[in-house]
């Protein structure tokens, strides 16, 4: 069996969870065995059996209280002991803000082959062969995973999500509660907004030092609301406090792989290529025609922001009111 980690905000399973499935599901039928999923917290039935939708033949429901917020070391624990209990040769797990801390524990404990980051469906033809991006984004490493069980964590917007309807048995799963994995505990969850999550955006609007200052960003703000998307940033700008670290994008900020990245006014140094170049698509709004950023572009805007960005803005309207 194939054990997925179901990621839920407030209940509500989030869209790296359906894709978790959907690729556990496509593995489930290369191997021709079911998928389970685990689920912690969620106390809304209907779209707990939702997730048969999407190929779950079996969800474990964890009620305890203790497990109710999210904490990487009992989360990783409970899922591995449900994957022992199962016999789940191969766990997926979103890579996620969470999925990230979650995913490599979960190894250690099952003393599994660890795929970080990948981006394609294992090629059992010849092993269990999986691709994942490697240098930053500048190459891909195949990587054969030798070891009985697997884990592995998908990146977000990497593999679709599929329905694949089936019937579906909940079971409530009672973890061992190991008192050394509750050192940390969440007191509280404050949302800083309503913000969409830039790791699992599937379209985002940065900018960079070529906005000139914070008072600037009103128009990435309502180009990116009105497209439904994150915003993001270059590190000089998180740097100088124009925008929060949290909207920082690069090698040493976050790594993204959005199906649309609108890049304003950012050069495209190395460094801020390592974290978006695995964007589907890439547009490039900068002045100078010589911009490194120009190369890594599917579309490239050569003039000054300040004219383009708001004529988007105009097009983007217009586009919406006619549909
Ligand atoms: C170890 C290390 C790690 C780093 N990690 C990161 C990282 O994670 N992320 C990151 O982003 N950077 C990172 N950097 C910094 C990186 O090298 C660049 O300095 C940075 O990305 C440049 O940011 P920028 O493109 O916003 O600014 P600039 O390089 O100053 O570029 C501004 C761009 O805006 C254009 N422009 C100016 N005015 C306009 C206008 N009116 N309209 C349109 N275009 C305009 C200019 O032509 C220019 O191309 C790192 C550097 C180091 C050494």
């Amino acid at each position: 069996m194939i054990l997925v980690y179901t990621e839920n905000t407030n209940g509500k399973f989030k869209k790296s969870t359906y894709e978790a499935l959907s690729y556990a599901k496509a593995i489930g039928q290369k191997l021709n065995v079911d998928v389970a999923a685990i689920s912690f917290g969620t106390t809304d039935n209907d779209e707990l059996k939702n997730l048969a939708q999407y190929g779950a033949n079996k969800i474990f429901q964890v009620i305890n209280s203790k497990f109710q917020s999210f904490n990487g070391q009992a989360y990783a624990s409970a899922i591995a002991e449900a994957a022992l209990q199962n016999n789940c040769n191969v766990v997926v797990i979103g890579n996620s803000f969470s999925g990230k801390g979650l995913a490599p524990r979960v190894a250690i404990k099952l003393n599994a082959g660890f795929v970080d980051g990948a981006i394609s469906l294992p090629d059992t033809a010849n092993g269990f062969v999986v691709r994942k991006g490697a240098y930053s984004g500048k190459a891909f490493a195949d990587v054969n995973v030798l070891a009985a069980t697997k884990v592995i964590s998908l990146v977000p917007n990497s593999y679709k999500v599929e329905t694949n309807p089936c019937e579906t048995n909940i079971e409530e799963f009672n973890p061992t509660v190991k008192e050394s994995d509750f050192k940390l505990t969440i007191k509280e969850t404050v949302r800083a907004g309503d913000k969409i999550s830039l790791p699992e955006a599937e379209l985002v609007v940065s900018a960079g030092r070529g906005l000139k200052g914070p008072e600037n960003w009103g128009m990435v703000e309502e180009l990116a609301g009105l497209l439904g998307a994150a915003t993001a940033c270059s590190k000089p700008v998180s740097d100088s406090h124009w925008r929060p670290h949290s909207e920082h994008v690069g090698q040493t900020g976050i790594a993204i792989s959005p199906n649309l990245y609108i890049a304003i006014g950012i050069s495209g140094a190395i460094q801020h290529l390592a974290g978006v170049s695995s964007s589907k698509t890439i547009v490039v709004i900068n002045k100078d025609a010589e911009a490194p950023f120009f190369k890594a572009a599917d579309y490239g805007i050569i003039g000054d922001a300040f004219e383009i960005v708001p004529k988007l803005i105009e097009s983007v309207k217009k586009f919406k009111a006619a549909i």
